[in-house]
């Protein structure tokens, strides 16, 4: 790693997780504080898809423990994280063993590293020349394609390597991945490969959550992870993953002689290969083309964070083998994030639908990473505090998982002498009010008839993923509050084109388009409806899920909190926002206007789910998944789960000390399901749902 890259602060705080390069003097207390940050990291990054620092940082503190280990070999214990592949499969999913273990890549930061790599591969291949193949680091989610006879079978994460996720009800539906290999086909296939998201399915993904109060991701290779480990296939299916496969074997895979061969033939299978992938002889090809593709990555449509290097003789490979991590053949070259130096020219206040205030740094625009960028997001009132940004100083910033603009540090000593720490609003900078303070981090506007929450509130009902009313942007809906025309979205419906045709720069056919616009939305299904209200923590697919389970506003606004946590999905963050919401005066006026004015609040029939009627009980302890990820599983399939066995009871799964619900079954002579069964039988149903809704 280059040194002079390093940033000169130590920390970087998110989220109360806590990153510090300047640990504890002691060798072995520092090892045993790197592996706790690094076990955390990896539990957040692998098993939540929630990283709280980037990779950079991680992998700084990985290499930290990595030279710690190397001067004192006595302090390497069997589980540091520098000796295992990713992170053990979670129990909401079924295990599945791979037929070849999955590994992990070495890095290389610099020239120098990859130099120290040639001559390591060249020392072990006893002077032998080497050649290598250079292809595309692909940022996304490590999976391995199972095919029988041609045809695909399971689709599993790496998880820790020996043992993955099974994934193959969620992995349906990404056209990038052949259900039937091309050709004559070999008796079996194992391909590994990358679920990746572009980036403007990402930024719309992101806008949606955004727009609806959900937390966004971090970055795409945490939104491709997050969308194919959905327990509810149905998200992964509504989402745009694409896959490349970088490698595989099948029974004489290996008489092809090189890696190019395979990827080769993997591509005559039909299987999805970049078509990027050069042979390169010497450390000065391979450096110049990591300098072609750190320019060129930007034009890509989706994230790469480096190239891989790979010894291309198959029998040089095998030669070389395998540490207990990472394959002695191969070395991923990452690249540094791309920064930039600008000055912060404002600080501005963002207020949101739900009221929340959010500053963002106004920028001298900047070149960085392919875009210009002259904005920046600062959290928070703890952020902007923690990191004294204040207008007039000069910043550093980078795209935070390569993407969404952030300040990583302010450069203190070119620090202008007037600039001013940043006065934090107690009133909201739109209407005026007291905010409130929820936590150290969050403030809000209590006021919902606030100007800027109104605007907000018009722009997501009126947003493409809600009620998609195109000709309603910004500038008209500005308009239409500012001379009262509209304050809530059901006065949208009983504007005329007379009204409309008075706002500036609108003309008599605009007006009418617009009307139409407006009253065509009307048919906009339930679930569409219930996204546009607005609700906090009510995305899309919950919106969705509800729509489903509850089949009208009516009932939905009747569900106890009770009723709404039994539902798949709903937690009770989800519900109690949704109680409290539907009970608002405002709220259940509006709702009641809507339903007069011939809004879609009831959906139409979805037909049958796989398991729709069928009454399970579960009991005792189930090794693979937890009782309530199976009840959850079971009622997203249309099963009702209860709590007692009885004659109206279709299947008993019965796990390790099942106690007396098993005899009582036994007696009534009901079906009997072990948890091998009972995970086929929910895997199969699964597929057959994700078929249904989206073959
Ligand atoms: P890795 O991502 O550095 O490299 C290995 C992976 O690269 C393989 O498993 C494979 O899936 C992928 N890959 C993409 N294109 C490939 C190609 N053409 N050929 C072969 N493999 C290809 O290693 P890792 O073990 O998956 O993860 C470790 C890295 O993950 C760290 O270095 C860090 O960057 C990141 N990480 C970050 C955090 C965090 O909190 N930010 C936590 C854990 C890990």
């Amino acid at each position: 790693m280059n040194p002079t890259a390093l940033p000169t602060t130590p920390v970087r705080e998110r989220q109360g997780v806590f990153m510090s390069l300047e640990g504890s003097a002691l060798p072995a207390a520092r090892a045993a504080e790197l592996r706790q940050q690094l076990d955390e990291h990896n539990r957040r990054y692998y098993q939540l898809d929630q990283p709280t620092i980037s990779d950079y940082d991680y992998d700084r503190l990985y290499q930290a423990l990595v030279a710690l280990e190397a001067a004192h070999p006595e302090l390497v214990t069997p589980d540091s994280p520098t000796l295992r592949v990713g992170a053990p499969p979670a129990a909401a999913f079924l295990p599945a063993v791979h037929r070849e273990p999955l590994y992990s890549l070495d890095n290389a930061f610099s020239r120098e590293d990859l130099a120290a790599f040639d001559e390591r591969v060249r020392r072990w291949l006893g002077g032998k020349p080497a050649v290598y193949t250079l292809e595309l680091k692909f940022d996304g989610l490590a999976i391995a394609l199972s095919y029988g006879n041609g045809l695909l079978g399971r689709r599993a994460t790496r998880g820790d390597g020996a043992r993955g996720e099974d994934i193959t009800a969620n992995l349906r539906t990404i056209p990038t991945v052949p259900l039937r290999l091309h050709g004559e086909a070999p008796q079996w296939l194992e391909a590994r490969g990358e679920v990746i998201m572009p980036y403007k399915s990402f930024e719309t993904l992101n806008g949606e959550r955004i727009a609806n109060g959900e937390e966004p991701f971090a970055n795409p290779r945490n939104a491709a992870a997050g969308s194919s480990r959905q327990l509810d296939s149905r998200i992964t299916a509504s989402r745009d993953l694409q896959i490349f496969t970088y490698g595989g074997n099948w029974p004489g895979s290996d008489r092809l002689g090189t890696h190019s061969a395979v990827l080769a033939a993997m591509r005559e299978f039909g299987l999805h290969v970049h078509p990027f992938h050069e042979r390169c002889e010497t450390v000065e090809a391979i450096w110049a083309l990591v300098r072609h593709w750190e320019t060129a990555r930007p034009e890509l449509p989706y994230a790469i964070d480096g190239l891989v290097i790979k010894l291309d003789s198959l029998a040089d490979q095998q030669e070389l083998g395998y540490t207990a991590k990472s394959p002695r053949w191969a070395i991923a070259y990452k690249f540094p994030p791309e920064q930039a130096k600008t000055t912060v020219t404002d600080i501005l206040i963002q207020v949101g639908r739900l009221g929340s205030l959010t500053p963002v740094a106004i920028l001298a625009p900047t070149l960085l990473a392919g875009s210009v960028i002259s904005r920046a997001t600062l959290h928070n009132a703890a952020e902007i505090a923690r990191k004294d940004v204040r207008v007039g100083d000069t910043v550093l910033i980078q795209k935070a998982g390569d993407v969404i603009p952030e300040v990583v540090r302010v450069v203190t000593e070119a620090r202008p002498d007037n600039a001013l720490p940043f006065q934090y609003p107690t009133a909201c900078p739109v209407c005026g009010t007291e905010v409130v303070r929820e936590d150290e981090a969050a403030t809000r506007c209590p006021n919902p008839g606030c100007p800027a929450q109104v605007l907000e509130r018009l722009l997501h009902f009126a947003s493409r993923g809600a009620m998609d009313i195109d000709a309603l942007g910004p500038a008209v809906s500005h308009q239409l509050i500012a001379r009262g025309l509209v304050q809530s979205p059901a006065d949208l419906y009983e504007l005329t084109a007379d009204q409309v045709a008075g706002l500036d720069r609108m003309g008599n056919k605009s007006a009418e388009n617009l009307i139409q616009a407006i009253q065509r939305s009307k048919a906009q299904p339930l679930a569409r409806l219930l996204f546009a209200l607005g609700i906090r923590h009510v995305g899309k697919e919950t919106a969705d899920v509800l729509a489903h389970q509850f089949g009208s506003l009516a009932a939905l606004t009747a569900a106890d909190e009770a009723a709404l946590t039994a539902v798949p999905g709903v937690g009770p963050r989800i519900s109690a926002s949704l109680t409290a919401t539907c009970r608002r005066p405002d709220m259940m006026e509006m709702i009641d206007r809507l339903t007069k004015l011939g809004l879609q609040v009831a959906a139409e029939d979805r037909g049958e789910q796989p398991l729709s009627g069928k009454r399970f009980v579960l009991t005792g302890t189930l090794e693979s998944l937890s009782r309530p990820e199976a009840g959850r599983r079971l009622e997203a399939l249309g099963a009702t789960v209860s709590g007692s066995v009885s004659k109206t009871t279709d299947f008993v799964v019965v796990g390790a000390d099942p106690g007396s619900k098993l005899a009582k079954a036994e007696k009534l002579g009901l079906t009997i399901l072990d948890e091998n069964q009972f995970r086929d039988c929910l895997v199969a149903h699964e597929a057959v749902r994700a078929g249904g809704d989206h073959a």
